[in-house]
């Protein structure tokens, strides 16, 4: 039976991370998530729902628009996989409890928030404001007791505390960076996009957040800026790599703390 339950995950997750798709898409172009039906983005024609069904359908079709035969994006499958895949792991962490709940919504505003930000360099606030209140109302639920090997804040007040002094801290350097060089160097998206992820890691998550995402957004920025004329003034969207981080202790951040912990205390 419970490989049933394991694919109804998978299959979940596909078919909201289609739903992602449409936000992903529609949201930056300031168009209705709700109306009109999909549509494809060439010819706009409206997409069948034999056509639409999340991955297989892209598989099928070759990656083409069947009316215009325009590639459609392979964007569109992965995010569908990944979604599923997602949720096909939460499960496996969290069996057929409440903490499935919170956390696929979670990690499914994460994957949206990565791929807005990365094309408009914006969190939106209905988003992570939603996040945020998800975050700390699944911790009150006490989801970590759930989970036990996903990185979660452990009980309310860690996800008060992640979410305050996650968002507290990132508000501060804002400030600062404004002080002295009279330009916003991030986002107040940034601000409201850590403390969701406070809220949802606790304040164990922060620093290895914090380490893990201006590590990666480094590898990537630093070589971007070297080919831009402007220098150091591209605008890199850090709430692509918040997410990642984020993904990545959520799943790993228990491994990875003790690992840590093998490697720094003396055996
Ligand atoms: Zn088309």
């Amino acid at each position: 039976m419970e490989w049933i339950f394991a694919l109804a995950a998978l299959a979940l997750g596909a078919i909201i991370g289609s739903f992602l798709n449409v936000v992903i898409h529609r949201y930056p172009r300031e168009e209705s998530i709700v109306f009109p039906a999909s549509r494809c983005p060439t010819c706009h024609q409206a997409i069948k729902p034999y056509d639409n069904v999340p991955v297989l359908s892209w598989l099928w079709l070759r990656g083409r628009c069947r009316n215009c035969r325009q590639p459609i994006s392979l964007r569109y499958p992965l995010v569908e996989l990944a979604n599923g895949l997602f949720y096909l792991a939460l499960y496996q962490r969290t069996g057929p409890t409440i903490a499935f709940l919170p956390l696929a919504a979670l990690v499914s505003m994460t994957i949206v928030l990565i791929y807005i930000d990365a094309e408009i360099q914006m969190l939106p606030d209905v988003i992570t404001y939603s996040g945020l209140a998800i975050g700390l109302g699944a911790a009150a639920l006490g989801i970590a007791g759930l989970a036990p090997d996903l990185m979660l804040a452990e009980d309310w007040v860690s996800a008060v505390i992640g979410a305050v002094v996650g968002g507290g801290t990132l508000a501060a350097l804002i400030l600062a960076y404004w002080l002295i060089r009279k330009v916003e160097g991030m986002g107040w998206g940034d601000v409201k996009m850590i403390a969701m992820i406070g809220a949802l890691l606790g304040f164990a998550g922060l620093p290895p957040l914090l380490l893990i995402s201006s590590v990666t957004g480094a590898a990537v920025g630093i070589p971007l800026a070297m080919r831009h004329e402007k220098g150091m003034q591209v605008a890199l969207p850090f709430g692509v790599f918040l997410g990642f981080g984020t993904l990545i202790l959520l799943f790993f951040g228990r491994t990875l703390s003790s690992l840590w912990v093998q490697l720094v205390l003396p055996h």
